[in-house]
């Protein structure tokens, strides 16, 4: 079988219109109903001249599709989001979704947001499997986020304390950083330059010989609490430690091994650093030991957050 995606306008809302009515009266009743079944062919030529949507086919014939919402939003919005019945399964689903991710980097949104009704558990399912997060929930509405992670190469140490001096301006009292990456990745000297831009005393060290350090803020910003993540249990324990200052106020950052456990919070940055191999940069400076700094933002904390100009 072949599984095409098109970009869709509103002269194939006829053809929409079909797939909507079999994707969303194939489910079970909800009340209230959703709004999908209430599209006419009229109503989604409007939405499609307006923002576009995607069409999938298995041999030609239509068995899948969504909608846009406005290029202006942040935020790619998917709507109207079905595959009709007897063709699911067939990996449509995903490659619409795969679709629309792409169609949003290259329109330049930070992510992906959806609204999944609560009652279809599957639907939330597959979206979690998405990479999609819970940002909010309201009535049977649960809306849900992903947001495109930013990739950042660091020629040399100085530039990976940079990126971090960087960072400090967006971050908030209550933020969870992640850092992963193996030992002598830059974890440590990425978190001495978000010390330095947060402005908090105290040198910034390999946490190693501590469970947990606090550099309380020379000014009025928040702490940073720099863990070692190796002697931890769990971010649970996090709390147990009896630190000078209360999570909530303190930029949190924590620094992991590898193979991050996932749910350690519903909002945290992670950030991972990798050694970049083939680099051209290695050719132009016998100095530099490159390597790339990936910043994956996670849950609605981020949603509001733009890591894309770091
Ligand atoms: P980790 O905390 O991940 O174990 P550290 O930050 O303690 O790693 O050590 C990284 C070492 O690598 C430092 O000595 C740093 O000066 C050096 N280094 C060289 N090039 C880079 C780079 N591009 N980014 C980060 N660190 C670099
Ligand atoms: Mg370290």
């Amino acid at each position: 079988m072949t599984l095409q995606i098109q970009h869709v306008d509103g002269a194939d809302a006829a053809l929409v219109h079909a797939v909507v009515r079999a994707a969303f009266s194939s489910r079970p009743p909800m009340d209230p109903p959703a709004d999908a079944l209430a599209e006419t062919v009229e109503s989604l030529r409007t939405a499609l001249e307006l923002n576009g949507g995607l069409l999938a086919r298995l041999d030609g014939e239509p068995v899948g599709c969504l909608l846009f919402g406005p290029d202006s939003d942040p935020l790619l919005l998917v709507r109207r989001f079905g595959v009709v019945p007897g063709r699911q399964g067939s990996g449509v689903a995903g490659a619409l979704v795969r679709a629309a991710g792409e169609h949003a980097r290259a329109h330049g949104h930070r992510g992906m947001r959806v609204y999944a009704r609560i009652e279809l558990p599957r639907s939330l399912a597959f979206w979690d499997h998405h990479g999609f997060v819970t940002c909010h929930t309201e009535g049977v509405l649960v809306e849900m986020v992903r947001l495109f992670e930013t990739r950042v190469q660091v020629p040399t140490a100085d530039d990976a304390r940079d990126l971090g001096r960087r960072l400090a301006p967006l971050l908030r009292a209550g933020d969870l950083i992640i850092l992963t990456g193996d030992l002598g990745a830059g974890k440590t000297t990425f978190t001495r330059g978000l010390g330095a831009g947060l402005d908090v005393r105290g040198e910034v060290t390999s946490p190693t010989f501590v469970i947990a350090r606090v550099h309380p803020n020379n000014g009025d910003g928040p702490a940073l609490v720099h863990v070692d993540a190796y002697r931890l249990g769990g971010i649970d324990e996090l709390d147990d430690l009896d630190l000078d200052t209360s999570l909530e106020d303190a930029v949190t950052v924590v620094e992991w091994g590898e193979g991050l456990a996932e749910g350690l919070a519903d909002d945290r940055l992670e950030i991972t650093i990798v050694r970049a191999v083939g680099d051209d940069v290695a050719d132009v400076d016998a100095d530099a030991d490159p390597r790339e700094v990936i910043l994956q933002p996670i849950g609605a904390r981020w949603s509001t957050t733009d890591l894309g100009n770091l």
